[in-house]
């Protein structure tokens, strides 16, 4: 081992990994100081399209092709979004457990005009999951069943509730794991995932899910089922139609089953956690890590010291922070992933070596077993969760070019600071994410719900993005928060388009309305 003093191999023994990275607690909106007011009275330009009322005939529709326990009127946990921003009022929340319920639950609204909101583990950031007036909710978590696997290919067909984390521990066993890990794999849905074309942790790695789908089950709004479930890796017969519901928010028809390729499980995997003064210095740790780690580099966050000291203060105040002691302005996680120990250590010896004799880096400390290893992702992953103790907090998911990262935060902290918005209302601003997909989160927690400063930050983030050249949701999605920006950010022919493909598939405009399409 060469490292100098500074590097230590991680080895504390007090650790108490908390299991499940998100509690289902969030559902507990009682515990909450405060609820966010009805999104269509923070919102009083959206007006409620020209869809029918909810009324007993329809009521007694869904009790004939419904079990009690599908039909739920106590809506409240499913009005409500997990950073407790968005509030509808929807009288009516159901459960279909297969395809063909689904397929007669869209065709009666869509004969009837009622708007419906597809609804998977409700861990979306951008409102998409929430009604905005009183939309029927269609919530997925009871199509929970995997239908197949194959071992040799990897390939695993799923129903859309089948929450991330179960289906990863369910191939497991077969020495397979799911190309995507976010910090709400312990609630949210494979729907979801495809609906939101969910980033992560890992997509440095696997890539999105545009590459690991290879066929879709879908609902049309009108209940049409189109069987998409192929599990082919090359097919270049046409129109790739899965590709339209990947990301579209469920704007176009309810996903229903996924069919997934799923990689090998590395054999080996190891975590580092770095300390640097500078983001230069992280950026230079990124780009000698696609270098000298190349093929087993699987993950590359940062986050910064402000975080830190949140997570501590809030969610981890039993934990001792790895690195504690001089307070270094950037952290970095780095994972790999291979199939050698020792060749992947040696590989990460040198890499962390040669950051430490020039100097990149300040301070580290590497996991030396999957306790350590959990145990150092939890600093990051804790992030969102530790930001809403608070009561609420403001997320954005921008992409950039990395070089960015830095001014933008600073940028944003400047701007808030000199309108005292800075150590009141607003006492953290983050600054964190996935170094290695150019993906920037910014989170403010507030103390309040001022409507006029939540708009104030949109703008003032979103008009930075848009001049940078960056996309305003690297992995978020539209939702109801973007959607006012969607014509800043889309050109008028990208718009039409889109326009036109919405009105083909859901010709009454049934589907998440308000969402996604200016
Ligand atoms: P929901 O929130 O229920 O729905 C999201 C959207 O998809 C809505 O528009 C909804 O209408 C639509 N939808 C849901 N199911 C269907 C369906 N079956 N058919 C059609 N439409 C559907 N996201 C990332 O990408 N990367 C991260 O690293 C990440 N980290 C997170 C960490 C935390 C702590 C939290 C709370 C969230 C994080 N997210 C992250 C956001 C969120 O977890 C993802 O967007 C996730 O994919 C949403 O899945 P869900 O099942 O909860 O979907």
């Amino acid at each position: 081992m060469k490292y100098s003093h500074h590097f230590f191999f991680f080895s504390f023994r007090t650790f108490s990994y908390l299991a499940n990275m998100l509690s289902r607690r969030f559902y507990s909106t009682t515990a909450r100081k405060l609820i966010t007011p009805l999104t269509s009275v923070k919102h009083p330009s959206l007006q409620r399209g020209p869809y029918k009322k909810l009324d007993t005939k329809d009521l007694e529709y869904f009790s004939q092709i419904l079990s009690p326990q599908q039909i739920v009127t106590e809506t409240e946990p499913y009005n409500i979004d997990f950073f407790n921003l968005y509030r509808g009022s929807s009288k009516l929340c159901i459960f279909p457990t297969t395809v063909q319920q689904v397929s007669s639950i869209l065709k009666y609204c869509n004969d009837q005009r009622l708007a419906v909101v597809p609804q998977g583990g409700n861990t979306g950031v951008s409102g998409g999951a929430i009604p905005v007036f009183d939309e029927i909710i269609i919530n997925t978590s009871k199509m929970n069943k995997i239908r197949s696997f194959d071992p040799v290919s990897g390939i695993v067909i799923a129903d859309a509730g089948v929450i991330l984390e179960e289906l990863d521990q369910a191939i497991e066993p077969h020495g397979f794991t799911v190309p995507l890990d976010l910090g709400a794999k312990g609630s949210c849905q494979l729907g979801g995932n495809v609906s939101t074309n969910a980033g992560g942790l890992r997509l440095m790695r696997f890539g999105n899910l545009h590459g690991n789908v290879l066929g879709l089950e879908v609902v049309l709004p009108d209940g049409t089922i189109m069987d998409g479930l192929s599990s082919l890796r090359k097919d270049n017969t046409g129109y790739d139609l899965k590709q339209l519901f990947i990301g579209a928010e469920g704007t176009l028809g309810m996903v229903t089953g996924v069919c997934l390729l799923t990689p090998k499980r590395a054999k080996s995997i190891n975590v580092a956690m770095l300390a640097m003064d500078s983001f230069d210095q992280v950026q230079s740790a990124f780009v000698a890590a696609k270098r000298d780690l190349c093929e087993i580099l699987s993950a590359f966050e940062f986050w910064d010291h402000d975080s830190v000291e949140l997570v501590q203060n809030t969610i981890l105040q039993d934990q001792i922070f790895p690195m504690k002691g001089k307070i270094s302005p950037f952290y970095a996680l780095i994972e790999t992933q291979g199939s050698r120990e020792d060749h992947d250590m040696e590989k990460l010896d040198q890499y962390l070596g040669q950051l430490m004799e020039k100097g990149v880096i300040q301070n580290g400390v590497l996991a030396q077993d999957t306790t350590q290893i959990k145990s150092l992702w939890q600093w990051r992953e804790k992030i969102p969760e530790a930001i809403t103790v608070s009561g609420t907090a403001m997320t954005y998911d921008v992409s950039m070019n990395i070089r960015l990262f830095p001014q933008m935060m600073q940028d944003v902290k400047t701007h808030f600071e000199s309108k005292g918005l800075l150590g009141s209302r607003y006492t953290n601003i983050l600054g964190f994410g996935h170094v290695g997909d150019g993906n920037l989160h910014i989170m403010a927690n507030m103390h309040g719900f001022d409507q006029k400063e939540q708009e104030e930050f949109d703008d003032y983030i979103f008009n930075w993005t848009i001049k940078h050249k960056g996309s305003l949701s690297a992995e978020h999605g539209v939702g109801i928060h973007k959607v006012d920006y969607m014509i800043k950010s889309k050109n008028p022919i990208q718009l039409q388009l889109m326009h036109k493909i919405k009105s083909t598939l859901d010709k009454k405009g049934i589907m998440n309305p308000y969402k996604v399409l200016p």
